[in-house]
């Protein structure tokens, strides 16, 4: 489904017969975190219930100087993925169709998009809010999936919904890896065999690093062995409150600890939770 229309009027013809609606954002070249996802989504929409797909490669996230003419795109297998997961409706607008001629609105959420990634890429936020809250209006679900790999897009996200009264859950789903522990993600594919092989050092010295007690040296210990395993000097690496995404100076509450590191060209995000039993809780 290509228009507004034909989405919004599919879904209110099934809400009326059955419920509930959730939905699946995705900015497509779907792989296996994502099929999680809609996994995920079927679970909680019962077999009754809708799940919609929405891909969608976001113009308004990308930064002047990003990836997005270059953005990895396969239709065919984004389709494919879709119907063997048992998607009831797949909404692949156009950027006119999201956009059109005049529009002039943006949602800013300016609390939990400030550090980490939001620091980095200006305004990306902004576009994942906006591009979001449309979809949110089209589609109108009971509850939305995203995954945890996203860990700021997932909390920023959420208080969206909250502060602007959606009424939509906005759940998470844990990251799907590779057996070596590489994050999946689309962009993965960017990676030449040398920069793949150097790319599986970043989870696993996000986890080593994870198992040290302070916040201080959880980070110095993760930006080393990032630095040493990638061969690229992380971005951002923090231990922030799982919740507000403030840093944090003790253990003293639950916590993740994020980073992103550019390997070639291509940038990587990841994240884990730093066990409670690491800290006073
Ligand atoms: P994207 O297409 O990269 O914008 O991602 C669409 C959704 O899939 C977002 O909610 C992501 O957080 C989620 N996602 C991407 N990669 C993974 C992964 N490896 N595991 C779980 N969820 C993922």
């Amino acid at each position: 489904m290509r228009t507004l229309g034909t989405v919004a009027e599919a879904v209110e013809f099934r809400r009326n017969c059955s419920s509930p609606v959730v939905l699946v954002p995705t900015m497509g070249a779907l792989h296996a975190g994502h099929a999680a996802l809609i996994d995920a989504a079927r679970i909680r929409a019962g077999k009754n219930g809708t799940v919609v797909v929405s891909i969608f490669v976001n113009p308004t996230q990308f930064g002047a100087k990003e990836d997005l003419a270059d953005y990895p795109r396969t239709p065919e297998a984004d389709l494919k993925i879709c119907a063997e997961r048992g998607t009831d409706a797949v909404f692949v607008p156009t950027a006119e169709e999201m956009y059109p001629p005049g529009d002039a609105t943006s949602i800013e959420e300016t609390a939990l998009s400030r550090g980490l990634c939001g620091a980095q890429r200006p305004g990306h936020f902004r576009g994942v809010c906006t591009v979001v809250a449309k979809l949110f209006n089209i589609v109108r679900p009971d509850a939305a999936i995203f995954g945890e790999k996203d860990f700021q897009q997932l909390a920023v996200v959420r208080r969206m919904a909250r502060d602007l009264f959606f009424g939509i859950e906005v759940a998470g789903h844990p990251t799907v890896r590779e057996a070596d522990g590489l994050a999946m993600s689309s962009r993965n594919r960017y990676l030449s065999t040398d920069e793949r092989a150097r790319a599986a050092q970043f989870p696993a010295a996000l986890t080593c690093a994870a198992k040290e007690t302070n916040p201080a040296v959880i980070i110095s210990k993760a930006t080393d062995l990032i630095t040493r395993g990638t061969g690229s000097s992380p971005e951002y690496v923090a231990v922030v409150d799982a919740e507000t995404l403030e840093p944090l100076q003790a253990l003293d509450r639950p916590a993740v600890l994020a980073a992103a590191v550019k390997i070639g060209q291509t940038r990587l995000i990841d994240n884990v939770r730093i066990a409670p039993s690491h800290g006073k809780i």
